[in-house]
């Protein structure tokens, strides 16, 4: 089965739509020359372009996105900024690698976090923290994991009971949760779009330009979209999942759907209900749902999962809001104003897909639904590896990831193993 080269989506960006206009970039043109192009412009690909560009400051770059900034891949996401490994990465018993991967993530959150200040990013960047409640036996087991994770690293949170949860977040439908303050959240189209924007004036990006080969060309590489090339001597793969139809390793990385709705502004009885504080929540469960808040007062829910291709949007809508209606009864007359799926990249054990592939030609992707911080770490460390300087040791922290067999294997692997955790999680989702 051959993959798609480029994301395409059936519904606009909901967080995109919050922000006013904007004029996209000039789509790549004619032939050009460059020392890196760098395919993507998501939050890898502009760590890439950012440390590139200040370890080696005279070498030219080109960043190609396929889409506009803000309404792909990258703004579609829930906005929660993790300074810590993500839950289903978190295990005690591997504390030291753990506590490394930790201090890299407190790092990079740091880094972005600078960045946003320093070019006055209005995006709604905030240390919130995170909840994660569980209501079944499942959700439960993976809450007392998570927390013995915290408790070995030596990590804050609080505990909440049923009564408390429902004072911090209007809902009764957890039995119980944790609160960790090492979370930010953000307005993700509003982010990305600030990152591209205060790239240094030397690097150019070009919007709607999705590539479509990258081929050797004598000692060099060769760059092609629709209307024009750029031959370089290094090419950086930042484009998630879609880095498999430009030479990255099928069998390895695999793109996977999955979908979000906001509510309309909810009147003031109803933001009293749900806390005013702005609060986020993540699943304890993979397959279960994300919960926010968002500052302009309405509620964003994410959950499902599709493999390979976008579900029809009206279906899954319908279904997030019976999630939505079970936590929050009270929300069952408020429409959703966007419901809209998005990639994310996913390897059978949560490594990342990352190092050189080819000589000169690199590759990041499958960050795993967790690609905000983590893909700005792994840009980081890539550009570093391009420029043979000393980097992180991307596969002794993260591992590598393992082999997945090929369709139509992989598609009946995926329907089973979702099939099997949609009934042990079904109290979380
Ligand atoms: C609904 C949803 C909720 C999520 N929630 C969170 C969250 O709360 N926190 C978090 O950290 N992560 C979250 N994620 C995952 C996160 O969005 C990704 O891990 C992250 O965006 C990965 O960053 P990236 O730069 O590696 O790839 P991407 O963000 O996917 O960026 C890749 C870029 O490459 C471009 N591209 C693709 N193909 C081509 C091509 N052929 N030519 C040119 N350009 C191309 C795309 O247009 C895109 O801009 C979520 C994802 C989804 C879909």
């Amino acid at each position: 089965m051959s993959k798609a080269a480029q994301p395409s989506h059936l519904r606009p960006c909901g967080w995109q739509a919050l922000l006013p206009p904007v004029t996209p970039r000039p789509a790549l043109c004619g032939d050009q020359v460059a020392d890196l192009v760098v395919v993507g412009a998501g939050y890898t690909g502009v760590a890439v372009a950012q440390t590139y560009h200040s370890l080696a400051p005279d070498r030219r770059i080109v960043v190609l996105d396929a889409e506009t900034v803000g309404e792909g891949s990258p703004g579609r996401n829930s906005g929660f900024m993790l300074e810590i490994a993500l839950a289903n990465d978190a295990s005690a018993d591997q504390l030291a690698r753990m506590s490394t991967l930790n201090a890299l993530s407190r790092q990079t959150m740091a880094r972005l976090k600078a960045q946003v200040d320093e070019h006055d990013i209005d995006c709604q960047l905030q240390r919130t923290g995170t909840y994660r409640a569980a209501r079944g036996d499942e959700g439960r087991r993976a809450l007392a994991r998570y927390q013995d994770f915290l408790d070995a690293a030596g990590l804050s949170y609080r505990r909440l009971d049923l009564e408390q949860l429902d004072t911090a977040l209007g809902t009764r439908y957890y039995a119980e949760g944790l609160y960790s303050p090492d979370c930010y959240l953000v307005q993700p189209a509003a982010l990305i779009g600030g990152l591209v924007d205060s790239l240094p004036e030397a690097i150019d990006c070009h919007e709607r330009s999705p590539v479509l080969a990258v081929q050797r060309d004598k000692e060099a590489w060769r760059v092609s979209t629709s209307k024009g090339s750029v031959r370089a001597q290094q090419v950086v793969l930042a484009n998630n999942a879609f880095a498999r139809a430009l030479g990255a390793d099928r069998s390895r990385l695999t793109a996977i759907y999955t979908y979000a709705a906001l509510t309309a502004r909810l009147d003031s009885d109803l933001t009293a209900a749900i806390g005013t504080e702005p609060w986020g929540l993540l699943p304890t469960h993979r397959l279960g749902c994300t919960l926010r808040t968002t500052a302009d007062g309405r509620l964003m829910i994410r959950a499902q999962y599709s493999y390979e291709a976008e579900r029809d949007n009206a279906t899954v809508a319908a279904g997030l809001k019976s999630s939505l209606v079970a936590r929050y009864p009270e929300l069952a007359a408020v429409e959703f104003e966007r419901v809209w799926g998005g990639t994310t990249g996913l390897t059978y054990n949560g490594a990342p897909l990352w190092g050189e592939v080819a000589e000169n030609l690199f590759v990041s992707a499958g960050c795993n639904g967790g690609g905000i911080v983590k893909g700005t770490l792994l840009g980081d460390a890539l550009a570093r590896l391009a420029l043979k300087q000393p980097t992180v040791d991307v596969p002794g922290l993260f591992g590598k990831p393992s082999w997945m067999p090929p369709e139509p294997i992989r598609r009946l692997a995926f329907d089973t193993i979702r099939t099997i955790e949609q009934r042990k999680g079904r109290d979380e989702t």
